[in-house]
């Protein structure tokens, strides 16, 4: 395009017949010029805080690493920005913990296990992080992993952290921050990170698709039915502890520690080709600790050798990636405006019986697509 100073198209002249070329629409400069420059200053600061961050983090400063988790919690976009940057320079440095998953129902010992077993591995010269999901807290106002006063010992341990659950959000909001925070405590040299929920609900499921290891706490007699832990969740157990086995309880522990290893006779064989194994401990006697730290290694050498950890470190990156587009169409469509302000509306059609399901979540998601498209 040859233009002159003019602003006219010199193509247009009777030398260059043939060649015919239309003005453009006349283009708002400083508009355009502004909005790059404020795009740009904003995405340079953004990477500056976010350096501030990755290098506190990186010098295993918890004051940092604790601000940066806040951000990840955190619903504001500006937040959220500096967070995703932060947890992208920090992916380099990760991966290279063991994650272990505790779960078990309330009053099982949780707490006073991971306290006694973190002491265990902090002795030994690692670097523990304690992390919980407990998607209760958001109903209940108060959580029961979060309330109250736990592990005291831990916490004063130069080599641990402890983070509560983030109160807010769906399950699958909650798990992935907990997976980013992973990623950050990784980056900040913690190299066995506890992920402890509550065994009552469906937070199991998220938390075995984020650890190596999966430990399911139990207490010996306290019923048959299991104590209301489902049988998918001992099914995913890589290792069954019967906890308060002490006192005139030793030998009912004993006793449940058989029951246990018949009942996972029964379960198909493991896709990582473990058998897993029932043991006792008594987490305030400080009894078996190390008996379950030795099954844990054990676990792992096996796992490392033919393949399985990796496969499974593998599967579990795939389906975050897809976890996380689901939830973030999720926000977006019920974050929408126009949706929020129609689905009463639809609610009470379906209820009246004046749509049917299928046909109001059709005409919401084409008013959905609809509004994106005019965002454009
Ligand atoms: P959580 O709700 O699963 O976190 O359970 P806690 O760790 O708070 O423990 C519940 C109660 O069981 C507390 O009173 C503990 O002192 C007690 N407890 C925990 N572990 C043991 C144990 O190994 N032996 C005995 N006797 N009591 C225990």
């Amino acid at each position: 395009m040859i233009v002159d100073k003019n602003h006219k198209h010199i193509e247009n002249e009777g030398q260059y017949k043939g060649l015919t070329v239309n003005s453009g629409i006349e283009q708002p400069e400083s508009f355009c010029e502004d909005s790059i420059k404020r795009f740009l200053k904003n995405k340079r600061k953004t990477a500056h805080q976010a350096d501030h961050y990755v290098k506190g983090i990186r010098e295993g400063n918890i004051t940092v690493l604790s601000q940066a988790v806040t951000l990840i919690e955190s619903s504001k976009k500006e937040h959220q920005q500096v967070a995703q940057e932060i947890i992208l320079k920090c992916l380099p440095y990760s991966g290279k913990s063991i994650r272990i998953g505790i779960t078990g129902v309330p009053g099982v010992g949780k707490s006073t296990f991971i306290e006694s077993m973190g002491k265990h591995i902090t002795s030994q010269g690692h670097k523990l992080a304690v992390l919980a999901i407990d998607p209760s807290s958001e109903r209940s106002k108060g959580s029961i992993l979060g309330d109250k006063t736990r592990m005291e010992e831990l916490s004063s341990d130069p080599n641990a952290y402890i983070r509560p659950s983030p109160s807010a959000g769906s399950l699958g909001g909650v798990a992935r921050k907990t997976r980013e925070t992973i990623i950050l405590c990784e980056a900040a040299g913690f190299d066995i990170i506890f992920i402890e929920t509550v065994g009552v609900g469906q937070s199991e499921t998220v938390v075995h698709s984020m650890v190596d290891f999966f430990l399911l706490l139990m207490l010996a007699g306290a019923g048959d039915e299991l104590q209301g832990i489902k049988r998918g969740i001992m099914e995913m157990a890589d290792a069954i502890t019967i906890n308060k086995a002490d006192g005139d309880n030793i030998d009912r522990a004993e006793i449940a520690r058989v029951q246990y290893m018949n009942a996972l006779h029964l379960f198909p064989p493991t896709d990582s080709g473990w058998s897993p194994k029932v043991l006792t401990c008594s987490a305030v006697k400080k009894t078996g600790i190390s008996q379950i730290w030795e099954t844990i290694h054990e676990y792992l050498r096996l796992a490392n050798e033919n393949g399985y950890f990796q496969y499974k470190r593998n599967e579990q990156a795939k389906f975050w990636m897809y976890e996380t587009i689901n939830e973030q169409l999720k926000t977006s469509f019920y974050q929408n405006p126009e949706i929020r302000q129609l689905l009463p509306d639809f609610e009470q059609q379906v209820l009246k019986e004046e749509t049917s399901s299928f046909v109001a979540a059709k005409q919401l998601l084409d008013a959905y697509y609809q509004s994106q498209k005019e965002k454009e």
